[in-house]
């Protein structure tokens, strides 16, 4: 069967190993897994979080509410955004496909950096556009402006901090490129870590509120899956002014998130101090990866989020690495397909960080 051509340049998405696959496949005990690839919060979400989806567990054979009133005021609140400068997506995932299927179309340009979420580029594709990278692995902003000059992309992403590398960008930085760049140029600026970010740096912290006021072609993408331990619920969001959020709502699926989703995501709000504590406890964490870095030669990038990325000397082969984990049941994510001799290690508990210690030791 013919496909759609514009999918032939594709590499499907791997996601991080689920625990359920190395099960089958290396026949280790579940609980001897250890999953550090997804960057998803290793204490989960608040127990008010699993009260309140527990309380509404029989309301499963009505829709959604599709307007999202409960999530939508509340994120609003957050924010001080209007609830039509708000589109909810499962995972921010799809709120990243709303929008390039809104804005960009065959031959369209995308401009992205040379390292960052995988995600951007599939979608891209998809809608047969052309992808436009920059050279360094670190966001440069006039390396983006030279190319935003030279092929005038119909968007821009921006991940800030970055996934795979866990770099940010200076918050006044980011302001100062987006101003310089047209009001028919969509600017997509990712902030699935923008809650550590902000714990760490406030300088590095983007406040979503502040870019829809100033410009209108800016969309900010916000995620429940890493600092508020959602990520098996899937929710995400997009923040921009109100034409741009009504564009993405014309290409959205109806009833997109499910009830236990919208309910999840309200209360995991309403109790900002669990998600504090954890990202406190994620930096705490973090200083031992440095220090076990240090020890042993290994460059770590300095991080805004909650994982470190290993810069392995050459001759220790990332994927090698990754593998030998893997077998021993320490999933972690090896970043040669992106082009570098690293791995990224999501930050887990103290227990988890001993075992991947334990575990990498005599590997690097
Ligand atoms: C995890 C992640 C997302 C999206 O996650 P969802 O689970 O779809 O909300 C988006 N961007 C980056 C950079 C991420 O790391």
């Amino acid at each position: 069967m013919k496909f759609n051509t514009a999918l032939e340049s594709i590499k499907t998405y791997e996601a991080g190993k689920p625990i359920e696959l190395v099960v089958r496949e290396y026949g280790i005990d579940k609980d001897q897994i250890v999953k550090l690839a997804s960057n998803e919060n290793p204490f989960g979400c608040s127990p008010k979080v699993k009260d309140a989806v527990r309380a509404i567990i029989d309301n499963m054979a009505l829709y959604p509410d599709d307007s999202m009133v409960k999530l939508k005021s509340a994120l609003s609140n957050k924010y001080g955004i209007q609830s039509n400068e708000l589109i909810i997506g499962a995972g921010s995932d799809q709120v990243i496909e709303f929008a390039i299927h809104a804005k960009a179309h065959s031959g369209s340009k995308v401009l992205m950096n040379s390292v960052t979420f995988a995600m951007y580029e599939i979608y891209a594709k998809q809608v047969g556009a052309q992808i436009i990278r920059t050279a360094s692995r670190e966001h440069k902003m006039d390396e983006f402006y030279a190319l935003y000059q030279e092929h005038k992309p119909s968007i821009i992403f921006l991940c800030t901090p970055n996934n795979p590398t866990g770099d940010g960008l200076l918050a006044s930085e980011l302001v100062s490129f987006i101003e310089k760049i047209d009001n028919d140029t969509l600017v997509i600026v990712d902030g699935a870590y923008m809650e550590y970010a902000r714990f760490k740096d406030p300088s590095y912290a983007v406040e979503p509120g502040d870019l829809v006021k100033r410009f209108n072609n800016v969309l900010f993408l916000g995620t429940f899956s890493k600092a508020y331990g959602l990520g098996g619920m899937r929710v995400g969001y997009g923040i921009a002014c109100a034409p741009i959020i009504e564009a993405l709502y014309k290409v959205r699926p109806p009833f997109n998130i499910t009830t236990l989703s919208l309910e999840a995501a309200s209360v995991a709000l309403e109790d900002e101090l669990f998600v504090q504590e954890c990202i406190a406890d994620n930096f705490s964490q973090m200083e031992r990866y440095k220090e076990f870095a240090h020890a042993k030669g290994i460059t770590v990038i300095e991080s805004y989020t909650n994982f470190v990325t290993l810069l392995l000397p050459e001759e220790k082969n990332s994927s090698k690495i990754a593998q030998e984990l893997l077998k021993k049941g320490m999933i972690v994510r090896d970043l040669s397909s992106y082009g570098l001799n690293a791995i990224r290690v999501t930050i887990g508990t103290r227990v988890q960080n001993d075992r991947f210690f334990e575990l990498t030791d005599s590997l690097v």
